[in-house]
């Protein structure tokens, strides 16, 4: 299939010919059609499957069509987004694809001055992309009209809901008129998600595509076990060593994320972190360079990183490993977009070898694990390998289907099963629910 035969008007056509996109994804070609028939969608989809177009291109032909005039202060267009760096990017998009139709798109997110966008508002917006937090405060100031809303777009319902936005967005679904086309996005649906779901959309249509499973499959993985106090000696022997330019570094904590910085740039890598304590334009200024390529190496927090849109990331390094296997996924799904080849760099200490196993339960394959490295160490309760082991190419003992990795080849060999994980999952397990 092709974008023109999704009906789409010339500039959006000529808009997305100048993005380089040749080809709807699966999320677009199923979701456009059901838009445009102004049904309400259902879209179970993560980042990096193309759903922002899926949804900002119909609004974008649908709002350019119609005959009401922009008066000031009407928003016809809401995208909620929980993240500021997702908002930001979201508006990116909107602006690509509608750069030669007479739409106004404006970003509105809290940590930042509200002046600016008080006076943006004022001036008239089409589509308004906004956080929860800042959108209320600024409706409540009476800057922002909701009257003549035609289509509102919830990103990321269950990051909404991971991070305590909830009670905003049914504050807000009390708001805006009943009478609006509803495209409602999320990457799992936990049942405080499908209740909210239920609630908000009226005879939804769902789409759903790749099962995350999948999208880790077509990364390249590996894992490297090692103590606590030698990761940071590891990050920088792979840094140096394996021929990583750009790298995306994921910690735990924020104040883990200062300290991998500090430690890189004493061995002079340059480095910088994002996180909630960071402020709003040292985060923006961050991601700017990172994406410029002028930064080498960006360390996140989950919440600052969701959604981080970076072309051709060839490397993820996880120096922590996430007690969720769920943001194991979103995270190496930051590589390997579009096609791209990419590859998630995992440590593993003693602690998180729990995780791992999670992680491997729900990805349904074992991790390949680079036994060959200066900082290798053995962990306790996994039996040693036999001499000699080359990659048994077995599927994980916990998967169901026997989906394998597409990694065969060099000298990545897979963990061994271990002898007991009763001792680590009771004692380094920390789910949050
Ligand atoms: P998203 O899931 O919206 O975060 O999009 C993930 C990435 O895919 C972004 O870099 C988009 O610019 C890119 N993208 C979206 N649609 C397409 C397409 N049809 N062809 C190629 N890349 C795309």
């Amino acid at each position: 299939m092709q974008f023109q035969d999704l009906k789409l008007i010339a500039p959006i056509l000529k808009a997305l010919d100048a993005v380089g996109y040749t080809t709807p994804t699966p999320i677009q070609e199923q979701a456009i059609p059901i838009i445009f028939r102004k049904n309400d969608l259902l879209g179970c989809a993560q980042t990096g499957t193309g759903k922002t177009a899926a949804f900002a291109i119909p609004i974008i032909q649908m709002l350019s069509y119609s005959k009401v005039k922009t008066a000031k202060k009407n928003i016809r267009a809401l995208v909620l987004t929980p993240t500021r760096e997702l908002a930001i990017q979201i508006e990116e998009n909107f602006n690509q694809y509608s750069k030669d139709l007479p739409i106004k798109n404006l970003v509105i997110f809290g940590g930042v001055g509200q002046q600016p966008q008080r006076d943006a508002l004022k001036k008239g917006v089409d589509i308004l992309i906004a956080t929860p937090g800042r959108l209320l405060d600024l409706y409540g100031q009476g800057y922002i009209d909701f009257k003549h809303l035609e289509f509102f777009v919830l990103d990321e319902a269950d990051r909404m809901l991971d991070m305590g936005f909830i009670h905003d967005v049914k504050k807000l679904i009390k708001i805006i008129p009943e009478k609006r086309q509803t495209l409602f996005f999320s990457a799992t649906m936990p049942p405080e998600i499908q209740k909210l779901s239920s609630h908000i959309l009226v005879d939804p249509i769902k789409v759903e595509v790749t099962p995350e499973s999948s999208t880790a499959e077509k990364i390249q993985q590996e894992v490297y076990y090692v103590k606590k106090n030698d990761k940071k000696d590891l990050l920088i022997h792979i840094l140096k060593e394996k021929n990583v330019g750009h790298a995306l570094v994921f910690s735990k904590t924020k104040h883990g994320a200062d300290r991998i910085v500090k430690d890189l740039e004493k061995k002079n890598i340059q480095a910088a972190a994002i996180h909630g304590n960071k402020s709003q334009s040292a985060r923006q200024n961050a991601l700017k360079n990172f994406k410029d390529r002028t930064l080498r190496v960006l360390v996140a927090t989950d919440i600052a990183a969701r959604g981080i849109d970076i072309d051709e990331l060839a490397f993820v390094i996880n120096y922590d490993l996430p007690n969720i296997p769920e943001s194991y996924v979103h995270r190496i799904g930051r590589t390997g977009r579009a096609g791209k080849d990419g590859k998630a760099i995992s440590f593993c200490d003693e602690e998180e070898y729990a995780f791992l196993l999670d992680i491997q339960k729900s990805i349904r394959m074992e991790i390949p694990l680079v036994e060959q490295h200066p900082y290798a160490m053995h962990i306790s309760g996994v039996a040693p390998k036999k001499a000699g082991a080359k990659k048994s190419g077995k599927p994980a003992s916990s998967s169901r289907n026997g989906q394998s990795s597409s990694i065969t080849s060099g000298n990545r060999r897979r963990p061994s099963a271990p002898r007991s994980d009763s001792r680590n999952r009771s004692t380094s397990r920390r789910r949050d629910s």
